[in-house]
């Protein structure tokens, strides 16, 4: 019998995971398909309870329920358990157990595409929304030595360093793109991710309000938007001289840790990645 996984969210239209694990899936020659599946805020619960009763493999959950679904769930596990996000629903025998892949799927990108171990790291992380949040605990737990986050709206990020401080004892410095103790505190950094919706398209002109030439030469600049693949921020920091690295790689090693929870296969990573790159790029007017 073919074994179905989705994906849970609204809006859901734009989403690339079914093009990843669909691909994945016929690579490896197995019996099963990924759907995505529209489920409004007041059907979330339903929609969950409808992964037991009609035996789906599993599913990822995205904006903008990856705090709500935890109620439902039976256990959560790992990152889940920390950040109380979950990204990927595992369906065991009718029981449901939660992860988070997204922090270690950023993590995989910055250690395999960037060569960047954030052990001893000073980073300063600009947004303060779910994958901010998901970005910041794994950060943290990999052994950053300093953290610290810019947001739009201060007590947004204020509230999440408190979070952080509360969980791991660990404190962040916050800041306003306007702070005037941000241009100098900017040399230090050994890595900028850029956790915030600037940029992604349709919006591809924008790009978050930092003073990129503050920045140490060596400093790498990671931008967690995927669409465009090489947004305005990474062409400003090229310009620059500064490393860069895009979102495509967190979206892939995010969606390649689901795979194995639900399947327990490895899967194609290098045909997953090219099915959206092709996407990304031939598909969309950018
Ligand atoms: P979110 O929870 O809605 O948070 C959005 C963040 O962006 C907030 O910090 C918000 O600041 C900031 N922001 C929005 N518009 C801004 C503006 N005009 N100027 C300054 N800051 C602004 O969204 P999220 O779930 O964290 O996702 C953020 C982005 O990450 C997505 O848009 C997507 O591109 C990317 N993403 C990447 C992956 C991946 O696998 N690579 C996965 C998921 C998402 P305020 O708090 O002030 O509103």
């Amino acid at each position: 019998m073919v074994r179905v996984y989705g994906i849970f969210g609204d809006p859901i239209e734009h989403t690339l995971s079914p093009l990843m694990h669909n691909v994945a899936f016929k690579v490896l020659e197995m019996n099963a398909v990924y759907m995505p599946f529209r489920v409004t805020a007041e059907n979330l619960s339903g929609a969950v309870q409808a992964i037991r009763s009609l035996e789906l493999g599993g599913v990822n959950v995205t904006i903008p329920h990856k705090e709500a679904v935890t109620a439902y769930l039976d256990h959560l596990q790992g990152d889940a358990l920390l950040t109380g996000s979950v990204n990927t629903i595992v369906n065991r025998d009718g029981v449901l157990y939660g992860y988070s892949t997204d922090g270690e799927g950023m993590l995989l990108s910055l250690q395999k595409e960037a060569g960047f171990s954030p052990q001893g790291k000073r980073v300063l992380l600009l947004g303060a929304g779910g994958v901010a949040r998901a970005a910041a605990f794994t950060l943290i737990r990999e052994g950053v030595e300093e953290l610290s986050l810019v947001n739009r709206t201060l007590q947004r990020a204020e509230t999440l360093a408190e979070q952080i401080r509360e969980k791991t004892g660990f404190v962040v410095r916050c800041f306003t793109y306007e702070d005037s103790a941000l241009p100098d505190y900017l040399g230090q950094l050994d890595l900028v991710v850029n956790g915030t919706s600037v940029g992604m398209y349709p919006q591809t002109k924008a790009r978050p309000p930092l003073p990129l030439d503050k920045l140490s030469p060596a400093c790498l600049i990671c931008d967690l938007v995927y669409r465009p693949l090489e947004t305005e921020l990474l062409k400003e920091a090229k310009k620059h001289g500064l490393r860069t690295l895009g979102g495509l790689g967190m979206l892939l090693y995010q969606g390649v840790l689901a795979f194995q929870h639900w399947t327990g296969v490895e899967p194609p990573e290098k045909a997953m990645r090219m099915v959206m790159e092709r996407f990304l790029t031939e598909g969309i007017n950018q």
